[in-house]
């Protein structure tokens, strides 16, 4: 067994630069609230070192690390075992690290649907999911195996709407749709859950997805994947016309949670790294 007494567990991130990193905040103040002796280092990997990167943490003993855009998909081929919601995925966001042996995992829709749960379970709901890049295809097959009964997927671009509704009709129970986005895009009645799974809304707190605002209260559950800022526009109009809304910064923190199970074996508090983040992000409430 390897003798830890002399330093703390490695754990971190390979990604690209960024000059304020929430995630490692917010991870190692979850760390010392535990009471755990352990590290989330951010570093700078480029897509050439990825293998040397993965070589260096498995020879320093790292107890995971997770992985963004570029790393996302070329970290597979490393990798000795993947979950299953990974492999359906296609992508691997958390790299588990256990005697030598590397496990991915991918924790997006994950802590996306960890976040929900405090909401409503969604076995059995009905879906539509705004998006269709890596947000969106790792929510739409955590929603599929956690029993939700259709998809709806909208985006710009319908090809890759159709790839994702694609993906769940072979690997999945739920039935699935792709739809195009046209300007002022309608919300149809019964939606028990909508979800903002593009990028809009992302540092600008009055962007709001084209779609047509009045027909946003035909949904239940208005959900945003944006973490910052937390309260966006489309939750803002949602919560005006009576739909419960969920923030990106739950899922944002569960993902935290999740990887530090998968890693370090260890549950970290939900409120203080929500604290963190939302101390970060300047959130008033
Ligand atoms: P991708 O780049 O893979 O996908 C972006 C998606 O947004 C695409 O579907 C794209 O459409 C769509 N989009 C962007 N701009 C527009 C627009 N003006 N009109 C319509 N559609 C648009 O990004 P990710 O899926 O990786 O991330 C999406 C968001 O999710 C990011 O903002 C990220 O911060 C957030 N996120 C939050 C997490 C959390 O824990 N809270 C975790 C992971 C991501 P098209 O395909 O047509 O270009």
């Amino acid at each position: 067994m390897t003798d830890r007494s002399f330093r703390s567990i490695l754990t971190g991130s390979f990604s690209t630069p960024c000059a304020e990193n929430p995630t490692v905040v917010m991870m190692e103040a979850g760390y010392a609230k535990a009471g755990i002796d352990a590290r989330y280092i951010n570093c700078d990997v480029k897509p050439d070192h990825l293998a040397d990167a993965i070589a260096g943490a498995k020879a320093m003993e790292w107890a995971g690390f997770n992985c963004s855009i570029p790393h996302k998909i070329a970290v597979i081929e490393h990798l000795d075992d993947l979950a299953e919601s990974a492999r359906i995925i296609g992508a691997v966001n958390c790299v588990q690290i256990r005697d030598g042996k590397l496990t991915g995992n991918n924790t997006d829709g994950k802590g996306f649907l960890a976040s929900l749960r405090k909401l409503t379970d969604p076995k059995d709901k009905t879906v539509f999911l705004l998006g269709a890049g890596g947000a969106a295809r790792a929510i739409a097959v955590e929603l599929a195996l956690a029993g939700a009964c259709h998809i709806t997927i909208a985006n710009r671009s319908i090809e890759k709407a159709q790839a994702i509704a694609d993906l769940l009709a072979k690997n999945t129970r739920c039935s699935a749709d792709a739809q195009a986005w046209p300007e002022g895009l309608h919300i149809p009645e019964g939606t028990d859950i909508l979800i903002n799974a593009t990028s809009i809304g992302l540092g600008d707190r009055d962007a709001l997805p084209p779609i047509e605002t009045d027909s946003l209260g035909n949904a239940t559950i208005v959900a945003d994947v944006i973490p910052n800022p937390p309260m966006t526009k489309l939750l803002r109009e949602a919560k005006a016309q009576g739909c419960k809304t969920l923030d990106g910064l739950g899922m944002l923190v569960n993902q935290g949670i999740i990887g530090a199970e998968l890693v370090v074996g260890a549950t970290l508090s939900a409120e203080i790294m929500e604290k963190t983040l939302a101390d970060i992000f300047g959130v008033q409430d």
